[in-house]
């Protein structure tokens, strides 16, 4: 037996049956270590009860098979495209396997292997199939030994063979495998083969899980409450199924840990900031926040009077808020910060509202202006591009604190502005800001409360996942009366009639927007794309003020474009996604997409709130390029909901798209999967928050084990990740 304590730790390389070469072509999926190989688990498992027999397939039908390779061959067809072709038998009967465009295939797969294939069966001079996927199970050389192929993989003791599934008491006919039996799927790379990996794994799962002992990072009474297996025994079942049923509860026990300890790191990091930075406690009595409440027109809704008591209750307490507000386009979010910015105002300090471009600072500080006149409060504004006197008079005025609530930009956090009593900021539109704006924000001198705002709702699930360390509010309703805007997903062929619905809306006095979607990532192109239906809607229009907004403008021709939009002399905008996020033009009441398809859930969500902000009737029209409309175009037609969308979207596209690159998010979550184990995501952030609350630092006996773990995991990627 091993030595206790090093396989796991140790590289792969000295792993039985891997070696210098190999352990290299590991290296390639992120696999250094016995612990590495350990955790690189199946991604898939193939099952007899979901294997069909061959001569049973139906053309048309989404199959997998398991047969043995009769014959192979590459054929060049007459369009020059070489196809790999394979025949392959199981007991029932034969098929050819085609993969168009593939030919080198042929040196990977041979006379005699056994393949497990899955795609759809086509027509062609009879039943072919076009296997999507393919895994050779096991080589004709397998049988012939182990060493007849130097890479084959490693000399296996002849016991080991059972673990070749359909391999062992397989006659070279073929057979369908037995019943209950499980194939676990490797992912692979070049010169490393599922199989290889498979029989690697068989090598030394027993070694490794001796290795590993009965240590459990999880307490055994939290699994037992859980229902999840310890981990040693989730890991062998994963490798080693008897059955697919047994897989699902295996994976959530590692969702678990993953999501728990993830947890624990937002929590520890919400901790430091509230224990470690003295924050202020606004508790002076409600005079102005009253007075709002007062003079608004309407009620708040019972979304809205959630959150505001949320952030009420956090801003009176001494710690440090840090909270995202998330709410639907229109859900009434700036009434709630006016609230918690007045909140600051009434107990002495000044509050500031960041937007991400000039023109939405400029409509917030309208808004505010209009909203705070009557309670004497008087909104100063502070972006790049008030200049000279009126600069030098809006920082005066911040450094004496008789600015009492601004508005303004980036601009806002720059060298020479210097708040005398900073009590709160908010961050509309997180989206748009950095990482490094954030933890700006945090550093400077003491710690102001800070509200961030977002209008792209997010899953719970991955808003927990992504912003942890973030207290979380959520306005999930709409004001009452609101006319829901109706929307239509169109081909081609009904363009022409929605121009003429279009040109209606224009000669009634609407405005109306056209928007194309990103090309190729170029903004060339997209401007040519763009540029040459303006010309053709102008043609079209000709009474109408058409104007073209897309990348390739200067900065100050697009702020033009959009002040003009913005006053009604333009009834007509042509734009690409340039378009601002969050401006309000109440009295357009058309957007129309093109191409829609190229739009994630998100952005045409975006999209369409950009209207039916005023009192007429607004609608979204939107076109698919192909030929039916895809199921997130489907979704979107009949959604509206912000919040119902984007769970829609993860479910369609999953967690990994909806990560995207620069959130980490990828790296964060290996094993969760949101939609599945958000119960388990809840359990583990309850667990996460009571430890940190009775224990910050994780200094008791009981939770060093935890601090110890965390340090192990996210050691590197803390750097790399937010929660600094
Ligand atoms: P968001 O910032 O969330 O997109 P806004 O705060 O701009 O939304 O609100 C959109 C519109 O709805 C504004 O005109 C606002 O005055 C109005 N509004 C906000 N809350 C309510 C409410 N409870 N009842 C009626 N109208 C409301
Ligand atoms: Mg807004």
């Amino acid at each position: 037996m091993t030595p206790a304590r090093s396989i796991l730790k140790g590289s792969v390389q000295y792993l039985k049956g891997v070696g210098p070469r190999r352990a290299e072509r590991f290296a390639k999926i992120d696999v250094h270590t016995g612990q590495d190989l350990l955790y690189h688990l199946p991604y898939r498992y193939e099952d007899a009860t979901t294997v069909d027999a061959i001569s049973e397939l139906k053309v048309g039908q989404d199959a997998t098979v398991i047969g043995r390779v009769v014959s192979k061959g590459v054929i060049p067809t007459r369009r020059r495209l070489r196809v790999f072709r394979a025949v392959i038998r199981d007991g029932s009967g034969h098929i050819e396997c085609a993969w168009p465009g593939r030919p080198w295939l042929d040196r990977t797969i041979d006379k005699g292997d056994l393949l497990l294939a899955s795609g759809p069966v086509r027509f062609y001079h009879g039943r072919q199939l076009q296997p999507r996927e393919h895994v050779v199970l096991a080589q004709a050389s397998d049988e012939r030994g182990a060493s007849g192929d130097g890479s084959a993989g490693p000399s296996a003791p002849s016991g080991d063979r059972s673990a070749e599934p359909a391999a062992s008491g397989e006659r070279p006919s073929g057979e369908r495998p037995a019943a209950g039996r499980v194939f676990p799927v490797y992912a692979a790379t070049e010169g490393l083969t599922h199989r290889q990996i498979r029989a690697v794994i068989e090598l030394n799962l027993a070694g490794l899980l001796c290795d590993l002992g009965d240590e459990d990072p999880i307490p055994g009474d939290w699994l037992e409450e859980l229902r999840l297996p310890p981990l040693p025994e989730a890991l062998r079942t994963l490798h080693r199924p008897s059955a697919v049923a047994q897989v699902e509860r295996c994976q959530r026990r590692l969702a678990f840990e993953e999501l728990f300890f993830l947890q624990l790191l937002h929590a520890r990091a919400r901790a430091r900031l509230r224990h470690e930075v003295r924050g202020i406690a606004f508790d002076a009595p409600a005079t102005l926040t009253r007075s709002l409440l007062n003079a608004l027109p309407f009620e708040l809704t019972a979304a809205q009077r959630r959150a505001w008591s949320e952030i009420e209750a956090d801003m009176a307490r001494p710690a440090p808020m840090n909270r995202l507000l998330q709410g639907d386009v229109g859900s009434g979010k700036t009434v709630v910060a006016a609230l918690a910015m007045l909140k600051a105002v009434e107990a002495g300090r000044q509050a500031a509202i960041m937007a991400p471009t000039e023109l939405l600072a400029e409509q917030h500080q309208r808004t505010f202006v209009e909203m705070l006149a009557p309670l004497g409060v008087e909104p100063v504004l502070l972006t790049g591009s008030v200049t000279g006197k009126a600069r030098q008079r809006a920082l005066a005025r911040i450094a004496a604190g008789d600015a009492r609530l601004v508005v303004g930009t980036h601009a806002l956090i720059q060298e020479g502005v210097d708040f005398a009593s900073p009590g709160l900021v908010v961050i509309d539109e997180q989206h748009r800001f950095g990482v490094e704006q954030r933890r700006r924000l945090r550093e400077s001198g003491e710690a102001p409360d800070a509200l961030v705002m977002s209008a792209t709702p997010i899953p719970r699930s991955l808003a927990l996942v992504l912003y942890g360390d973030l207290d979380l509010s959520i306005i999930d309703e709409l004001p009452p009366g609101r006319r829901p805007i109706r929307t239509a997903v169109r081909g081609a062929e009904s363009r022409d009639a929605a121009f003429d619905f279009l040109g209606d809306q224009l000669a009634a006095g609407r405005q109306a927007y056209v928007v194309y979607p990103l090309v190729e990532e170029s903004e060339v192109l997209e401007a040519r794309a763009a540029t040459v239906m303006f010309e053709q809607l102008e043609a079209r229009f000709p009474d109408a003020a058409v104007r073209l907004l897309h990348g390739r403008l200067s900065s100050a021709e697009k702020d033009e474009v959009m002040r003009s939009f913005l006053a009604g002399d333009t009834n007509l905008l042509v734009a690409t996604t340039v378009i601002e996020v969050g401006i309000d033009v109440p009295n357009a009441t058309v957007m129309m997409i093109e191409d829609a398809e190229r739009f994630g859930l998100a952005q045409l969500h975006q999209l369409r709130g950009r209207v039916g902000r005023g009192a007429e009737q607004s609608y979204c029209i939107v076109f698919h390029a192909s030929e039916t409309p895809s199921e997130r175009l489907v979704a979107f037609e009949k959604k509206t909901n912000g919040f119902e969308l984007a769970e829609e979207d993860l479910r369609i596209r999953g967690q990994g798209d909806l990560f995207g690159k620069e959130q980490h998010g990828a790296v964060l979550l290996k094993f969760a999967q949101l939609d599945r184990d958000h119960d388990l995501l809840d359990a583990g952030r309850r667990r996460a928050r009571a430890i940190v609350a009775a224990d910050p630092g994780l200094s008791k006996p009981a939770h060093r084990r935890f601090r110890h773990e965390l340090d192990l995991r996210y050691a590197q990627r803390e750097a790399l990740y937010h929660v600094g």
